[in-house]
């Protein structure tokens, strides 16, 4: 190990699986979840096993996806499975949001006796949907692994039934919640330049390339450490206002908006050079998981990217609002929800107001008792319609098993379909094939205290050089019955948001989604954990933070299958209603029927809700 890895703490014993680092495990091995301050306890839990716990690589963990990778990637033939034991009136295939939505709809529709089995390929239920949690500092601290936000204003009738049928008060998450990203934080926002891309560390406070008015980068750009005349170059962009289309008519300015790439219009419209567009390379890695090159100006200046000034457009403070409803493990709590609906007896007592400090008895899940079984650590390899049912093959511990099913509902990633359901037409293979979700990276650090952020006076900071391409403080959701305000000055997770960049010199939007898959499944922890402690040792170094001394604990949700891949403008076809590779990919197969997000070609939570209602609904 280098002298600088030392320094760092990569020699640290922070990482390994399975201990009990102190008395916040301890207390979760008696059955308390110790909270941040109110206590709530249910059902004792093993510690060892519980996946919430777990840290290092998580996402798709070590061991979720390699059986599938065997026989999609590369070929290698697939057991015989032992002989049909277990039969249930639905399998679903998945246990994200849209495969536990898909076993809540299926008790409403068919009763609530129906014998319902959820098989997902990973240690946890929930998908994307992840919990991560610390017990390192003294107390539970929670974060965010996968989908964050319920963004309320797009539900439908069907998906605000659910909710509040769940008991979940949006209202009341809004009024409990103070986190912004790091937007609108005790102290702010910040930009980080590093020394390795910029020749420098520097931290330029109060500002952001891509926020309000109110942030704009104009008064700071002369402390940027970039060429004066890349300088010049943004001053005049960030500071012009005028209508460079004025002269197109509205459907012309329409078709430029739509049809135009952002750094294109950065370099005819703006007049930025290479160096200045770089800056935006990677501003859209969280939010979209894909280079912000990708993206058409309407689509860029959509996501808060800079430009509409140039547009004859005035910007507001309020473009930037995002009031969405927040639990501290995101939409984990949601998933947590709906297992406890399928499966009271994992968390007897729970509801909203205590679900994120809830300990759940993993051991429940999958009992012959109960009508719902939830089981994990599952890859299903092979589904078919044979007579009048379904019969599935699946890979656990190494040994291939059988299950029959009355209906099956597939709610796992669409890309998998035409390899697990091999008798699928030729067309709705290609169908469900042109799904390449686009890979997101959330990687989460609990630091021995804010106290560095406060000190440099930020919240929220974005890096243009780095892995990550954001970074925020995860605290400020006080929802669920945790407690954890922006000022608490314990121990806190920061929230490392963002994607990995494809290998240089791949064009097409799919090849680079791949390639930048790739790169995730091969970086090793040891990579992620030395790009996360030198960025915050240099970053927060200057306001005394060690990172040998200040980490406690750091979890790496990779996604290489990220969020569902919605249409682009640059990218896709405008499809007739009903022809879109979505729609053909969903269609009903026999006793087979299709959701997931992917099935509405759109990376939302309640997306994956709608097309479970409306899989279970065409078994009717
Ligand atoms: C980092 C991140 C942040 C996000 N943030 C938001 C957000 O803030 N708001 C929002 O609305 N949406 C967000 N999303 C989108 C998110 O994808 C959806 O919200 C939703 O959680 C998707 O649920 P799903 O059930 O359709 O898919 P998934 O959560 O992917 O669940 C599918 C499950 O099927 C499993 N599976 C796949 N193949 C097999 C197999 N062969 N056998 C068994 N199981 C299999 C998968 O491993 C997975 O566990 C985010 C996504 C990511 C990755």
């Amino acid at each position: 190990m280098s002298e600088l890895d030392k320094t760092l703490g990569l020699d640290a014993n922070i990482t390994r699986r399975d201990l009990l680092h102190d008395a916040g495990l301890m207390s979760l091995a008696l059955g308390l979840a110790s909270p941040s301050s109110a206590s709530y306890s249910n059902n004792p839990v093993s510690t060892a096993d519980y996946p919430p716990t777990r840290t290092g690589l998580r996402g798709s963990h070590p061991g979720s996806y390699e059986a599938a990778h065997a026989y999609a990637r590369d070929g290698v033939p697939q057991k015989k499975p032992d002989a049909t034991k277990e039969s249930f009136d639905l399998v679903v295939v998945g246990g994200g949001i849209s495969g536990l939505a898909a076993a809540y709809y299926y008790q409403h529709q068919f009763g609530q006796h129906q014998k319902i089995l959820i098989l997902d390929n990973h240690d946890d239920f929930g998908g994307h949907a992840k919990r991560n949690e610390f017990h390192q500092g003294g107390r539970m601290q929670l974060a965010i692994g996968g989908t964050h936000n319920l963004e309320y204003w797009q539900f439908n009738d069907t998906v605000n039934a659910l909710i509040q049928d769940l008991g979940i008060d949006i209202d009341k998450l809004r009024r409990q919640t103070e986190f912004n990203y790091g937007r609108t934080g005790v102290n702010g926002r910040a930009i980080w330049f590093d020394a390795e891309t910029f020749g420098i560390d520097r931290l330029i406070t109060g500002c952001s390339l891509n926020g309000p008015p109110s942030a704009s980068p104009l008064p700071y750009l002369d402390q940027f450490p970039i060429s004066e005349a890349a300088k010049a170059q943004l001053r005049q962009f960030y500071g012009r206002t005028e209508d460079v289309l004025a002269d197109l008519s509205d459907d012309d300015r329409s078709v430029y908006l739509h049809n135009t790439g952002y750094f294109e219009f950065l370099s005819s419209k703006a007049g930025l050079g290479e160096e200045a567009r770089s800056l935006f390379g990677n501003a859209c890695h969280g939010s979209w998981g894909l280079e912000t090159q990708c993206l058409s100006v309407a689509e860029a200046l959509g996501e808060g990217l800079p430009g509409l000034q140039l547009l004859g457009e005035t910007p507001t403070e309020s473009d930037w609002d995002y009031p969405a409803g927040f639990f501290p493990d995101g939409n984990a709590s949601l998933a947590r929800l709906l297992v406890q609906r399928l499966i009271p007896s994992v968390a007897p007592g729970v509801n909203p107001d205590n679900i994120a400090i809830a300990a759940f008895n993993y051991s429940e899940l999958d009992k012959a008792s109960h009508s719902v079984r939830v089981r994990l650590q599952s890859t299903v390899t092979h589904v078919e319609n044979r007579g009048n049912g379904v019969y599935l093959s699946y890979t656990r511990g190494g040994k291939v098993h059988a299950v029959h099913a009355r209906h099956c509902v597939m709610a796992c990633y669409h890309s998998i379909l035409p390899y697990i359901c091999p008798s699928l037409s030729e067309t709705q293979k290609v169908a469900q094939s042109y799904q390449v979700k686009y890979p997101l990276l959330l990687t989460n650090v609990l630091i021995r205290s804010r106290a560095p952020f406060t000190a440099l006076g930020v919240d929220g900071v974005s890096c243009p050089g780095r892995m990550h391409g954001s970074l925020f403080l995860a605290s400020g959701i006080e929802t669920g019955g945790h407690q954890q305000g922006l000022a608490d000055p314990g121990s806190v997770p920061v929230t490392f948001w963002g994607s990995l960049s494809p290998e240089a010199g791949v064009t097409d939007l799919r090849d680079q989604l791949r390639s930048s898959r790739e790169k995730m499944l091969h970086l090793r922890f040891e990579d992620y954990e030395r790009e996360v402690r030198s960025v915050l040792q240099n970053l927060l170094g200057p306001a005394g933070f060690r990172a040998a001394r200040d980490i406690l604990a750091i979890t790496v949700n990779r996604w290489p299958h990220g969020y569902s891949h919605e249409y682009l403008d640059l990218w896709d076809e405008d499809w007739p209603q009903g022809e879109a590779p979505h729609e053909v990919a969903r269609q009903r197969f026999g006793n087979i029927t299709f959701a997931n997000a992917d099935a509405g070609a759109s990376a939302y939570t309640h997306t994956a809700i709608e097309q479970a209602a409306r899989a279970v609904g065409e078994l009717g």
